[in-house]
């Protein structure tokens, strides 16, 4: 059996889908779960790209040391610099340097010639294993430049010292066939490609980036970039949980397989998801909420008499259990810190104590609250801005118009500390919360997507509320928990404003520091 690494870029390419703006929290704990997962390597992010993203890499690789950690740069020094800057003091750091290799790229993009992007490519190898031996160089948009080409800048870098090289899908064009075969022609032309790992990064612009990352097995790669729920640029990347398990089930045909602990896939899935906001659609391989219901009657039949017949992935293998033990008014601090423990809730003792206030006021309301609702709440935890810097919602009065006109009444603490308060109507209860809170504000909040889910299927079930605003020229996103809708929609809107805050804060500063 060979060894597939996984390379889980969540983090940074999943990052850069629309619309998804981490706090630095809810990276670090996406980070210590995909640790938990067992990915080979994390890309923590591009430290170059800002100094809230050097940041957060730089937590990251100080606190995950189990897998490498690696960091993205351009071909510059400066990139490189920042990279190993942010990744130093983290297990087995991993410099990540790439360049694009397709005839439209260089010309049009870079602006340089064959000859000048495989100089640059050659000095950014040189120079980044001045910090370390454990360098990835990525051809950019690689499916669409020119085999020889690669054969060419391939075998340079890898004399370079590059000990992974990455040929990506970038813009998502290849179909498995032509990907396999890109391999295979590297591996048969390349002459010092023992020296290094091969490695796949699919996007899924034609629903084909699984299928391509799991051919590009078949030709030869080792190690596989992916994301957590496929989320990413555009249409997304390869899915990481898809072909996990595809290499799971399928081993006999890939003859291959993967680290990861299995059984944390459902749990690294809902966080990604409740923290990105990026909903998992129902029907989705693995881990849609449809991914094991049977339907028909024919299926059910089936399915009652030995599970095998319509269903090839056991439920408990992805970490699905339905014997899940739940929790009640009566459960005490340490039966919760154990079901805290066995979900991976990152605690320290402040936010052990709040969130086991927070399950109380919930029993109160409720006989059971299961693993659901303790992830929604520990999720609301993280990533909030407290304190004297953020906006905080103090009280919410709805009244409900059956003409349609509802009547809010909110007050708010301001970062100032100064508490205010405002009434304002609008065509339904929403509205008439958010035109308060545009009262509220000094500057107009625009708002761009809106979105209600539910913890769980009861009627009593947590309401979360995810929004996208765009306010003082950012746009950012936010959510909102709570027992009632509108209470949640109140919080995810102020939880997006101070979120924009913090980056108007840094952008304020970043421009002082330019004079
Ligand atoms: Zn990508």
């Amino acid at each position: 059996m060979g060894k597939i690494e996984i390379f889980d870029t969540t983090l940074r390419d999943g990052e850069q889908s629309a619309g998804v703006n981490l706090h630095a929290d809810e990276k670090l704990e996406i980070a210590c779960q995909l640790e938990r997962l067992g990915v080979d390597v994390m890309e923590a992010g591009f430290p170059a790209s800002s100094r809230g993203d050097f940041l957060s890499v730089q937590r990251i690789a100080r606190t995950i040391q189990k897998c490498s950690v690696a960091a993205l740069a351009r071909s510059t020094k400066n990139d490189i610099d920042a990279a190993w800057e942010a990744i130093k003091e983290g297990g087995n750091p991993r410099i990540h340097v790439f360049i694009a290799t397709s005839p439209i790229h260089m010309e049009h993009k870079l602006r340089m010639t064959p000859e000048q992007v495989v100089q640059k490519a050659v000095e950014s190898v040189r120079y980044a294993v001045n910090f370390t031996s454990n360098v990835e160089w990525s051809a950019e948009d690689a499916t669409r430049s020119d085999w020889d080409f690669l054969v060419e800048i391939v075998t340079k870098v890898i004399d370079a010292g590059a000990t992974v090289v990455n040929l990506p899908d970038t813009v998502g064009y290849a179909t498995p066939q032509e990907y396999a075969g890109m391999f295979r022609y590297l591996r048969e032309r390349v002459p010092n490609i023992h020296r290094a790992k091969l490695s796949a990064h699919c996007h899924d612009d034609l629903g084909l980036a699984v299928a391509n990352s799991l051919a590009s097995i078949e030709g030869g790669a080792e190690q596989i970039e992916c994301t957590i729920n496929g989320i990413g640029e555009r249409a997304g990347n390869a899915s990481l949980e898809e072909i996990a398990i595809a290499l799971a089930i399928r081993k006999q045909v890939y003859q291959a397989e993967t680290g990861l602990e299995l059984n944390q896939i459902v749990r690294t899935s809902r966080l990604v998801s409740k923290y990105t906001g990026l909903a998992v659609p129902p029907n989705k391989a693995v881990v849609g909420a449809n991914a094991f219901a049977h339907e028909s009657g024919i299926h059910q039949d089936g399915v009652l008499k030995n599970k095998l017949t319509y269903e090839i992935i056991r439920p408990e293998m992805i970490g699905l259990s339905s014997n899940a033990i739940v929790l009640g008014k009566h459960s005490g601090r340490h039966a919760f810190r154990n079901k805290c423990e066995e979900l991976g809730i990152q605690l320290d003792d402040e936010r052990f104590h709040l969130l086991f206030k927070h399950f109380k006021e919930l029993t109160e309301k409720r006989k059971e609250v299961t693993d659901e609702d303790i992830m929604a709440l520990a999720a609301d935890l993280t990533g909030k801005e407290k304190g004297t810097d953020a906006y905080e919602l103090v009280f919410l009065q709805v009244h409900y118009g059956a003409q349609g006109v509802s009547t809010a009444t909110i007050g708010i603490k301001t970062p100032e500390g100064e508490f205010v308060q405002e009434a304002a109507t609008g065509n339904g209860s929403v509205e008439a919360i958010y035109q308060t809170i545009q009262r509220l504000l000094p500057e107009p909040i625009e708002l761009m997507d809106y979105r209600i889910q539910s913890t769980t299927s009861g009627i009593d079930s947590l309401a979360e509320v995810y929004v996208k605003v765009k306010h003082q020229g950012h746009v950012g996103t936010g959510r909102g928990i709570d027992n009632d809708v509108l209470g949640a929609s109140a919080k995810a809107l102020l939880d997006a404003i101070n979120r924009i805050m913090v980056k108007v804060r840094a952008g304020a500063v970043l421009a002082t520091n330019h004079h």
